[in-house]
């Protein structure tokens, strides 16, 4: 056990207290300051070391081998020097003292390097976990986002998304701008600025004052207060499906190893978004129609079961339309099976025009749609229907001409939930029966359950 006093509570001292604290060989015996504020006395006296203002005195009750001096101080060398001579103990001190000090920095350092790295490893290991767990794409990108700032320190960024059809750039997601993100959400790509710089460059794009890089116009980025940004572009088989930035509002000169790690996690990030998007594109094929677009019978049928179920928990009234084309079949057989699916098409489009966002539009089947109208009652939802006739009716559909009522129209049957039936089934019956009747009563017409009593063949 070698037993060890220093001399020195600044800098150097409280470096050396906690790397020697740790060595079961060492112990340090007390820790000397004309300063007892020093942080090197402060820290010594957390971990229960004895301190004092003078070596002389503090070494008579804790006695040692070595002392190291960090002063720097020839007043207190000189004081070493006798007191060498007089009792056994070794003095470390000078240049001596340096080379041990630059050590324990040396240590210091490589630690901190090590937690870097170890903190680094741990986001790209999550980032993988990620790829095969992330519930949402929202809670993926925010995860990427979260641990790229992270692992470069910086303190904003966003992510945007290459939306192939429009040859525009989504912007998907942005952090750290105090809310005022740019209301630009999607971009065109324009000649000469960032985006198509990053995109030609196909590797990450370093910016460390935006004031001196000249090779494209920023002012988007000025807007914003960014001074500084990696870009990197999220490539899946070598295909660009978008950018990562990492934004900083201080110029600032990115280090070769934050770019490479920020390289590395946007590889990860542009598989596991791709993928995301891939099984989310399953999932909207699953539930959609073909021809028009809206959601199929099997989502219809889905949704009206939760939506009654959401209905009762907030004690709501829901509606339900059934819509179906008149004389569709006299359509198809003038016009042709093409011009029909033509026809089917545009109903889809007025359906979509006449109805709110909240409101749920499937093809129930082949000429007949459903519609699922949460929070509506009787009243409002037999209005609704009649809207959509009207429109219907007012529009030009080519091949109109030589149907019955020389128009393309509709009927429609409206009921709702709780008062026409107390289950998804029955409801979809009721509205049904209701729709008969307006087939019956001449068509091109809405007409609710409501009052209807027995309806007849
Ligand atoms: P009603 O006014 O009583 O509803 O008469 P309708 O002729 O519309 O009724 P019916 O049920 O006899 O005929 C429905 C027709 O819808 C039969 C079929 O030719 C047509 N149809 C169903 N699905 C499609 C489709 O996907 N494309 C086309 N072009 N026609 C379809
Ligand atoms: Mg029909
Ligand atoms: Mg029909």
């Amino acid at each position: 056990m070698a037993r060890i006093m220093i001399i020195g509570g600044g800098a150097g001292g409280t470096a050396l207290i906690p790397i020697f604290h740790e060595y079961n060989e060492i112990e340090i015996t007390g820790v000397v300051d004309t300063d007892q504020n020093s942080p090197g006395i402060l820290l010594a006296k957390e971990k229960k070391i004895a301190t004092g203002n003078s070596f002389t005195e503090l070494y008579k009750q804790h006695p040692c081998e070595i002392i190291i001096n960090v002063t720097g101080s020839d007043e207190i060398s000189h004081s070493l020097g006798i007191f060498r001579e007089r009792q056994p103990v070794e003095v470390i001190e000078g240049a001596s003292a340096k080379i041990i000090f630059k050590l324990v920095d040396e240590r210091i350092i490589r630690e901190q390097e090590a937690l870097l790295r170890l903190n680094e490893l741990e986001a790209l290991y999550k980032i993988g976990i990620m790829l095969t767990s992330s519930e949402s794409e929202n809670e993926l990108l925010t995860s990427i986002l979260s641990y790229s700032n992270k692992l470069t320190t910086t303190p904003a960024g966003s992510i945007a998304l290459y939306d192939e059809c429009n040859e525009s750039m989504d912007l998907v997601l942005s952090q750290g701008f105090d809310g005022i993100v740019s209301d630009k959400h999607a971009w065109q790509i324009r000649k000469g600025g960032l985006t198509e710089y990053i995109l030609n460059q196909n590797r990450p794009v370093i910016i460390n004052n935006i004031d001196q890089f000249d090779k494209v116009d920023s002012s988007e980025l000025e807007k914003l207060d960014i001074k500084s940004l990696i870009a990197v572009p999220l490539i899946v088989e070598r295909r660009c499906i978008g950018i990562l930035y990492v934004d900083d509002f201080i110029p600032r000169k990115f280090t070769a190893h934050e770019v490479s790690v920020l390289s590395l996690l946007a590889t990860q990030a542009a598989v596991a978004i791709e993928r995301m998007q891939r099984f989310e594109h399953n999932r909207l094929l699953a539930i959609t129609d073909g021809l028009t677009g809206l959601y199929n019978h099997r989502y219809y049928v889905k949704s009206l079961k939760k939506e009654i179920d959401r209905s009762m928990r907030n004690s709501h009234q829901l509606s339900i339309i059934i819509v179906d084309i008149d004389h569709f079949k006299h359509f198809n057989d003038t016009n042709g099976h093409l011009q029909g699916n033509e026809a089917l098409k545009s109903v889809a489009a007025i359906l979509r025009l006449a109805l709110r966002k909240i409101d749920i539009l499937a093809r129930y089947g082949g000429e007949e749609f459903a519609i699922i109208l949460p929070a509506t009652d009787n009243k409002q939802a037999l209005k609704a229907a009649d809207r959509i006739c009207t429109m219907m009716r007012n529009e030009v559909i080519p091949g109109m001409d030589s149907q019955p009522l020389k128009q393309l129209t509709l009927s429609a049957g409206v009921a709702s939930f709780p008062e026409d039936a107390k289950n998804d089934v029955d409801l979809t019956d009721r509205a049904d029966k209701a729709l008969y009747l307006a087939k019956k009563q001449g068509r091109d017409r809405a007409i609710s359950f409501e009052g209807i009593t027995e309806v007849t063949e």
